[in-house]
């Protein structure tokens, strides 16, 4: 599935198998993350090459949420909108705000941000991993501690409820707070620096098998 950013760049979402339960995974929703991209590229390769999900388990993979972004080297999109900041939360807009994460004329004004609340929609994703730099952490929202600590056996990473600031109209906001679907902002270690494919990429396919492995034991 594809849409198009503000500038007309094709934003590519792969859907993987097909199943009960479903997980959601993204990176580069800040487009000077680049980091993010990588590693979930790398993801997708890795799952499609070893035709993985399990048989009753849906993947949605974008791995580039961002692409104006991404190709500028900036945080924001084109309209210098923070992405994850422009979800439509109780609490868009209210301040206070750091500089650089501009939430948007209005919530979910922006393709970009549009295309994942098409997804969530569409799909109902039982986890959504959001990949991020460069705070080293397993952020999580709504009930995502029992796979967050799957992830932790493989990065080691600390798992937090808060991530030290205010986040207004974020993804983790959207759906783990408000709708309670388990969100994982996965925090890399560094923005720039190629990711650690046996930490990060381990701990997401823990995050995978945590929820294809949880459809078994409640089918079974
Ligand atoms: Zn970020």
């Amino acid at each position: 599935m594809t849409a198009r950013t503000v500038e007309g760049r094709l934003i590519k979402a792969y859907v993987l198998g097909s199943g009960p339960r479903s997980l959601l995974v993204m990176g580069g929703v800040h487009g000077n993350e680049t980091s993010s991209v990588a590693l979930i590229r790398h993801f997708e390769q890795w799952v499609s090459h070893y035709r993985l999900p399990p048989s009753d388990c849906l993947l949605i993979v974008v791995p580039d949420a961002n692409p104006d972004g991404h190709a500028r080297g900036t945080r924001t999109n084109a309209d210098s909108v923070d992405l994850n900041r422009n979800f439509p939360t109780r609490d868009w807009g209210t301040l206070p705000r750091r500089k650089g994460d501009y939430p948007g004329p209005r919530p979910a004004s922006e393709p970009e941000t549009r295309f994942v609340l098409m997804l969530i929609a569409r799909f109902h994703p039982s986890l959504i991993v959001s990949v991020h730099a460069p705070y080293r952490q397993l952020n999580i929202d709504g009930p995502a501690m029992r796979v967050a600590r799957k992830m932790h056996r493989f990065n080691h990473d600390p798992i937090t409820r808060r991530i030290g600031y205010p986040t207004p109209g974020s993804l983790g906001t959207y759906a783990g707070k408000e709708r309670h679907v388990p969100v994982i902002t996965l925090e890399l270690a560094s923005r720039g620096m190629h990711p650690a494919w046996k930490t990060d990429g381990a701990a997401l396919l823990a995050a995978m098998n945590g929820v294809c492995g949880h459809s078994r034991q409640d089918s079974g």
